[in-house]
């Protein structure tokens, strides 16, 4: 039995301070554990579809789902010092009741009682939002930017039809936060009402701010991942710029998406992912290789469709000379020329034990059409001349 002298300092309120500090920073930053259990706000909120289908009604959703965010995240402060309170008396057994507890540490009290003061007010700031279909929401002001002579409720029908089109883009830029690229829009998305943005896309340019680079990566690709802060600058004075972090391999998905360019004044270099590394090394081996005469017209690479064909796979190599292992040599390959240097690197490379990149280069990979072995010294640039 413990010590009833010994004060609030005791074994299992510790360790319920160290998992409720742990519970909170996964819950309110939405770790990837918490996401896979489910734990998330989103889940709570969708209980007798509260919050609605995003799909269906994304502003409302995003709306609801924002202003039950902070309802949730109110109430954390309160179960803490009640379940302290509860640990330290009933558990631990530092005083006779939780209500002894409290008559020793009136502090202990006041706070609960604030603590209990913290939702009220943030639910009855969420119900004043709430009136008026969300007009006072945080958000809908940057909607109402945007309205002119029509109102806020016109604009969000717009982003919402443009929304439930297939080619959005949806890139996750932090695990509370998103950017959401519809053909004329971008949307921030973050779990705080007020870190919301809007911005038309005629109105913006786009620029590079910084990158920074982890060594470890939680996506799991090799050799580390960088992260890009892009600012968007608004030509509209009532927009303030604001920024948004993106993982490098993103950025030309981002890119094709929105109509300006993203414009990289401090010359960032972009990281490129294994794959793109490896078609790097390709083409400079396949420079080095021998090259075929072709005469007749090229089509395009039908990988691509956007450059013609560049490439013949020609068996140079010596594999089958030395090598006892008749079922590893390279094949002679009998196709017409249909690819270009750039896809035939990416067929390579996606053929290959995606753990090993560093064997990819001395690996083989069977021809795209007619599945005929061969290796990086058997793929030819072509020479085109006319007959
Ligand atoms: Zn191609
Ligand atoms: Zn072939
Ligand atoms: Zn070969």
């Amino acid at each position: 039995m413990q010590d009833r002298t010994s004060g609030i300092e005791a074994p299992a309120t510790i360790v319920f301070s160290v998992f409720y500090a742990l519970f909170c920073t996964g819950f309110v930053y939405q770790s990837k554990e918490f996401i896979g259990a489910g734990i998330t706000p989103e889940n709570l909120l969708s209980t007798r579809d509260w919050v609605g289908s995003e799909e269906m009604r994304f502003i409302i959703y995003h709306l609801r789902r924002t202003a039950g965010t902070i309802i949730i995240h109110s109430f954390l402060p309160f179960w803490y010092l009640y379940g302290y309170s509860y640990f330290t008396s009933v558990i631990d057994g530092n005083h006779g009741s939780m209500s002894e507890f409290w008559d020793h540490w009136p502090i202990f009290w006041y706070s609960l009682m604030l603590s209990i003061l913290l939702p009220l007010t943030t639910a009855s700031m969420v119900w004043f939002w709430s009136l008026d279909g969300w007009r006072r929401h945080p958000f809908i002001r940057q909607l109402e930017i945007y309205a002119n002579n029509n109102t806020w409720a016109e604009v969000a029908k717009d982003i919402e039809i443009e929304f439930r089109r297939i080619d959005k883009i949806t890139v996750r830029t932090t695990p509370i936060e998103k950017v959401v690229v519809t053909d004329n829009w971008i949307i921030l998305i973050s779990s705080s009402p007020w870190r919301m943005r809007l911005s038309h896309q005629s109105d913006i340019s786009l620029q590079l701010a910084s990158c920074d680079h982890h060594q470890l990566s939680t996506e799991g690709e090799i050799g580390g991942s960088q992260y890009l802060k892009i600012e968007v600058k608004n030509r509209n004075p009532d927009i303030p710029s604001y920024f948004f972090r993106i993982i490098s391999t993103e950025f030309q998905n981002l890119q094709d998406k929105v109509r300006v360019s993203i414009n990289n004044f401090q010359n960032i270099s972009i990281f490129k992912n294994v794959s793109e590394r490896f078609v790097d090394v390709f083409k400079e081996q396949i420079s080095e290789n021998a090259r075929a005469v072709f005469t007749d017209e090229l089509e395009p690479c039908i990988g691509c469709m956007a450059v013609t064909a560049n490439v013949t796979i020609l068996r140079n190599c010596d594999s089958s000379i030395g090598d006892q292992r008749e079922d590893n040599a390279c094949v002679s390959c009998y196709c017409r020329p249909m690819w270009c240097v750039d896809c035939m690197g990416k067929w390579f490379a996606s053929r290959q034990d995606q753990s090993n990149p560093e064997t990819w280069l001395g690996s083989k990979c069977p021809c795209p059409t007619c599945r005929s072995r061969f290796c990086v010294l058997d793929v030819c640039l072509i020479d085109n001349i006319e007959p």
